[in-house]
């Protein structure tokens, strides 16, 4: 199983992040990628610890809507500095997260599409998938991809959430659904509908942890051993065995984000 949306760098798993790699590792979660914030020296250096720990995790960084505001009346830098923060981070292999929230609103709007603009551009240029967050902003995530990327650049919708609408669009996209524990909240309905339709070779799981933990577990800090309850209930929700699921998703992820570099014989934790 593959953990493709987790923040384990985040200050949430400073103090104990050796024993949450160790159940995820125990609990049969081979990688994941993890996602880190443009411009967070903090978070840079747990990352670096995170990736001794477990080195079948990937990364991706990128200039998130919540901070796009940080690049008001310079949104032509945008590239060039997510360009340098790429080349900054071993193991890499993904830009984000990136989009647009006109649920928060902490960033001006037209900050934030034109920060998305100029990393969808960076992804065709450099031909790197991206991880994509959108909340109440459908049309416009959707017309941003069109606009500079369709056909030329794909990734994933993250914790998707959205309205079937989107998910045809972004499907026609060519993107990937990535699915949290939201699918085992109760009242997600709509949710679980799409997840149990989206094609077989475009579904991903994910925990978007520290956020988000899946029931029974709701409300506590999430972590990656946790994706396994996530995945057996979208498992469930499609009809398919577990093992099966697994080897689907891990493959999709591979696909998408490319296999993880190998494990040393020599590591005494692969
Ligand atoms: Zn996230």
């Amino acid at each position: 199983m593959i953990d493709s949306h987790c923040h384990l760098a985040d200050a949430a798993f400073a103090d104990d992040v050796g024993d949450v790699v160790r159940r995820a590792r125990g609990a049969g979660v081979s990688g994941g990628l993890c996602i880190l914030a443009y411009g967070d020296a903090a978070e840079a250096t747990r990352a670096d610890r995170v990736r001794d720990l477990w080195p079948g995790l990937r990364f991706a960084i990128g200039v998130h809507p919540h901070q796009a505001h940080e690049f008001a009346g310079r949104e032509a830098e945008v590239a060039d500095a997510v360009r340098a923060a790429l080349s900054g981070t071993p193991g890499v292999c993904a830009i984000g997260e990136v989009g647009l929230d006109y649920h928060y609103d902490f960033s001006p709007r037209d900050v934030q599409r034109s920060v998305f603009r100029a990393q969808i551009g960076l992804a065709r240029e450099t031909g790197l998938p991206v991880v994509v967050h959108t909340r109440e902003a459908d049309a416009d995530t959707i017309g941003i991809i069109r606009d500079e990327g369709a056909g030329k650049v794909s990734g994933v919708f993250h914790c998707f959430s959205g309205t079937e609408d989107l998910a045809n669009d972004a499907l026609e996209l060519g993107f990937l659904l990535s699915f949290s524990g939201m699918v085992t909240f109760p009242r997600a309905e709509s949710i679980r509908a799409i997840a149990a339709d989206t094609p077989a070779d475009r579904l991903l799981v994910e925990t978007d942890c520290p956020y988000l933990a899946p029931v029974p577990m709701r409300g506590a800090r999430n972590e990656p051993a946790w994706v396994v309850r996530t995945a057996e209930r979208l498992a469930e929700l499609r009809h398919v065995a577990f093992d099966a699921f697994d080897t689907s998703v891990t493959g999709n992820f591979q696909r998408t984000f490319g296999a993880p570099p190998p494990a040393s014989p020599l590591d005494p934790r692969a």
